[in-house]
């Protein structure tokens, strides 16, 4: 039990936990009204990484909505304690994205980028030098 991972987390009540073996592809925030709605405040914090490299532990509920471009996001959540912890989106499966604050440490959090700008609350505020897109940019992968 010597293995050593990237980050690990977990939900509020401790049901369901996860490990993650390698560094996020991207990591970004979104204000859309989804996230805002999901996230009970202005934004959501993401980082994003290789399915494969992400063991949960536990069991999750999840969720499916449609975004504006048409794909679906199915979100999973504790169904115990209501932790919002994973997102995976229709365009790529193979790509998990992590809610920032239920990993034990994320103190290397850094977006790459912001989207949805035009959504956020005024009094939601953010590090102006990251790069901010009104809405949502063409992700290249
Ligand atoms: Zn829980
Ligand atoms: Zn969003």
């Amino acid at each position: 039990m010597t293995e050593k991972y990237f980050a690990t987390g977990g939900c509020l009540c401790g049901k369901v936990k996860y490990s993650i073996s390698s560094a996020p592809v991207r990591m970004g925030q979104c204000h859309c009204d989804d996230c805002r709605k999901l996230s009970g405040t202005g934004h959501v914090s993401n980082a994003f990484f290789e399915k494969k490299s992400v063991l949960i532990s536990g069991e999750t509920s999840n969720h499916d909505s449609v975004t504006d471009s048409g794909s679906t996001i199915t979100r999973y959540f504790c169904p115990e304690c209501g932790s919002r912890l994973f997102g995976i989106n229709s365009t790529n499966i193979n790509i998990i994205g992590v809610t920032i604050g239920t990993l034990d440490d994320s103190q290397w959090f850094k977006p790459d980028f912001i989207v949805y700008n035009k959504r956020k609350p005024e009094w939601d505020f953010m590090d102006e030098s990251i790069p901010t897109f009104e809405g949502m940019p063409p992700i290249q992968k």
